[in-house]
């Protein structure tokens, strides 16, 4: 039931319920609009030649043949004439255009500003005014816009147009809004490196979560996904580490340098791994001063900033660190003892722990059983593993710690009566999925949150459609729902998905990486999941069927990656520490103060029954990684959701290069051909009766009505074919039908 009211500026207020919810629609009043239009109008005479006016082929759903090769030709077509932006129904496809543009100048975002009817060419301001005048009106009580593509199609810059123009459109000046916008390069410094697919590419996920009550903005909360810690160590041919590091040695004075210890980026192990890799240019570059400054606004205090570049330092130096074998081939010091006892004294300082210290957790475990303290010496590889898992740990909680600081400053408490009025805007930038020559780990979980968010897209993609058919009043009988279900369980079911079966190999001492992979082949293998198959050539390895193509993954290293765990000394060094940051990352009691070496053993003894039960109750990644993965679902299930593809032209990152069978392969992987299959499947063929009368009017010569629904029925009934259907305003075929009319067309000709 609709009712009917007026807001104050004179605008129509209706409102209507729909499953239980009110959903208010505003229609401007008669002179509002006028002026709003002629508003609009002037602006976009301003702008014209910059978006070009609204065009039939802005909507590719609205075309009445839609096949893969029309898809491509059409965003090809588009792409050329810097038509970055088109709609697929109610999708947004953005193709990367990999150049400055002006499509985002003051007057475009005010273009977009202005939320009257009229229909404005495809644009991620299009979408933002769409979800936040959803947000005024209350129409849902939560959205999000779900942001996808592969890594370098434009998905973070295209989150942070997102954001910044919401930021705009909410009034744009408050503390808060400035604060959500910095925490952005902030994150980018940490989380953000050159790759060879994206030279900012980001090496997390991330969730933005923006609340709302009456339009303005009132806090927000990011959640972040798996950061990609490895990068700390080493890196992979003609990529580099973490924005950060680099922005020590290129803007830091060079007096924070020597209070810091640093030398030149050239003398550091962790940095080496291309030395001669320079970087890129980006438009998405920051400066370190602009990571301080949002730093500041977000109540980093002076010390924290200090504490974390210390730590930053501290682990650049703790990769320098060498070690020797003795003639039994177990780790001693390093062989350049001058060199070893000069780096070990700036990771004492840094870190705030003693050099000896340091030294006895990377080359030695001791374990306690009830009356002896074992001393067991490291070989030279558990030793340099040891070194790299203590930087990847460190690196990993300072991260997670920068969020969860952030995520204090934006989360205002609002009063707890207005809890009601709050809607929520979601924005989910996550990394696309990875098809390596070496797929690890890390690329399981990626995909498997692709896999996810794809199970959610083609669910979208078949409602879509469907209230297509509901809408013109069409029976719709056949259309199936292509789902990645039996993948998703594959991966996640409990007790025997590879999740868990990974989790029960990561608890059994004696389990391997190979023993791991003879499960899941004995569980999966020879047909008995399709989704799975095994290589027999390689023990270490096993292929998953994806969405997106079969891909091959090495277990080498899964163990270890799900337990992902750090020597119990380790964690008793670092919660020792003199530094109140790093004490903090290790959950240390901050009034622990400095270890003394004489009551160290009984400190340490005291640490480990505490870090043993830690490590107990510890979840390992991958089942953390689910549940994180789970937590994501639901919010998003229960949100209205909007959709951004972001495709990328090409792959050497160059403007004006549209590489058809690259950008097809996207097309199909991403879901959005889809679209194309549910409509051959139901009615490819989509004619207004007006068209069709033209187009096929010669079939019949009779005229029985002046009513066009009734000529085309009359037209389709002579001409014997079947399946067809008649909406309210368009004729269905299916998409043999065109061909079959034109031959009967011939006869006439
Ligand atoms: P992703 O997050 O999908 O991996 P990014 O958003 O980091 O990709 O984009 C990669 C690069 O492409 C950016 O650094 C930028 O140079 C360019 N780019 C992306 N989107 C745009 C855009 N809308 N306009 C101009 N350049 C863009
Ligand atoms: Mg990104």
């Amino acid at each position: 039931m609709s009712k009917g009211r007026h807001s104050r500026d004179g605008a129509r207020v209706s409102s209507y319920r729909k499953e239980g919810v009110e959903h208010v629609l505003m229609t401007p009043s008669a002179n509002v609009i006028t002026i709003m239009l002629t508003q609009e109008q002037q602006l976009f005479s301003s702008i014209k030649d910059t978006i070009s006016m609204v065009d039939k082929n802005d909507d590719l759903a609205k075309l009445s043949l839609l096949t893969e090769d029309i898809l491509l030709e059409h965003l090809k077509h588009r792409y050329d004439k810097n038509l970055i932006y088109t709609y697929l129904g109610d999708i947004l496809v953005a193709v990367n255009p990999f150049q400055e543009t002006n499509l985002y100048t003051t007057q475009i975002r005010d273009f977009y500003r202005y939320s009257t009817d009229i229909q404005k060419p495809p644009h991620v301001y299009a979408l933002v005014d769409l979800v936040y005048r959803n947000v005024c009106h209350g129409i849902y009580k939560q959205q999000c816009c779900v942001i996808s593509g592969e890594s370098g199609s434009g998905k973070t810059e295209s989150t942070k147009l997102f954001l910044k123009q919401l930021m705009y459109l909410c009034g744009g000046s408050s503390q808060l809004e400035q604060q959500i916008l910095q925490a952005t390069p902030l994150l980018e410094s940490f989380g953000n490196a050159q790759t060879v697919m994206n030279n900012n590419s980001s090496r997390f996920g991330k969730y933005i979560a923006l609340k709302f009550i009456n339009g303005k903005v009132v806090g927000a909360q990011i959640s972040d996904y798996l950061l990609e810690k490895s990068r700390v160590v080493i890196q992979s041919p003609g990529e580099r580490n973490f924005h950060i590091f680099y922005y020590l040695f290129d803007y830091l004075p060079l007096e924070t340098k020597q209070i810091l210890c640093l030398r030149t980026k050239h003398d550091y192990k962790y940095l080496l791994t291309n030395p001669s890799l320079d970087v890129q240019n980006t438009t998405a570059m920051n400066s370190l001063d602009e990571v301080i400054n949002a730093m500041s606004l977000l109540n980093f205090t002076d010390k924290e900033q200090h504490s974390m570049f210390r730590i930053l330092s501290g682990i650049l130096t703790i990769g320098n660190l060498e070690f020797s074998i003795d003639d039994e081939g177990f780790t001693q010091q390093t062989s350049d003892e001058e060199k070893a006892k000069k780096n070990l004294s700036i990771i004492s300082n840094m870190f705030g722990v003693n050099s000896d210290l340091i030294m006895e957790c990377l080359t030695t475990m001791t374990t306690l059983t009830r009356n002896e303290r074992v001393i067991r010496k490291f070989s030279l590889q558990s030793s340099q593993d040891a070194r790299d898992a203590l930087s990847k740990h460190l690196y990993a909680r300072l991260f997670s710690w920068l969020i969860g600081k952030i995520n204090e400053t934006l989360n205002n408490p609002y009063p707890s009566q207005s809890y009601h009025h709050v809607v929520e805007i979601g924005l989910l930038d996550i990394y696309g999925f990875e098809h390596f020559e070496l797929n690890s780990f890390e690329q399981l979980c990626i995909n498997l949150a692709n896999e996810q968010i794809q199970f959610f897209f083609n669910q979208h993609i078949f409602r879509m459609e469907m209230t297509e058919y509901e809408n013109e009043g069409i029976i719709a009988e056949r259309l199936t729902f292509t789902d990645n279900q039996t993948l998703l369980e594959l991966f996640m079911a409990k007790p025997l998905g590879i999740l868990s079966l990974l989790d029960d190999e990561s608890r059994l001492p004696k389990a391997t990486d190979q023993t791991f992979v003879e499960k899941l082949n004995y569980r999966f293998g020879s047909n008995k999941h399709e989704c799975y198959s095994i290589n027999r050539n390689n023990k270490y390895s096993f292929t998953i069927h994806h969405y997106a193509g079969k891909v091959s993954y090495c277990a080498l290293g899964f163990l270890e990656k799900n337990r992902d765990t750090l020597s119990d000394s380790v964690v008793d060094m670092f919660k020792n520490s003199r530094d109140d940051l790093i004490r903090l990352l290790f959950h240390g009691n901050p009034s622990d103060g400095s270890i003394d070496s004489n009551k160290g053993v009984g400190v340490m003894l005291q640490h480990r029954t505490a870090a043993e039960k830690d490590a107990r109750n510890r979840l390992t990644v991958g089942a953390q990684y689910r549940n994180s993965l789970q937590i994501l679902m639901d919010r998003m299930c229960a949100s209205h959701p909007v959709f951004m593809r972001c495709l990328k032209p090409n792959q050497q990152k160059q403007a004006y290069l549209f590489d058809d069978p690259f950008v097809r392969a996207q097309l199909r992987y991403c879901g959005m051909l889809e679209t194309t299959r549910i409509r051959k499947e139901g009615y490819s063929v989509r004619l207004s009766f007006e068209e069709f009368i033209q187009k096929y009017g010669l079939l019949s010569k009779a005229r029985p009505s002046n009513v066009p629904s009734i000529t085309c029925r009359y037209i389709l009934e002579e001409t014997h074919l079947t399946e067809w259907q008649l909406g309210k305003t368009k004729v269905f075929l299916k998409y043999y039908h065109p061909e079959n009319l034109e031959k009967l067309m011939n006869k006439y000709r």
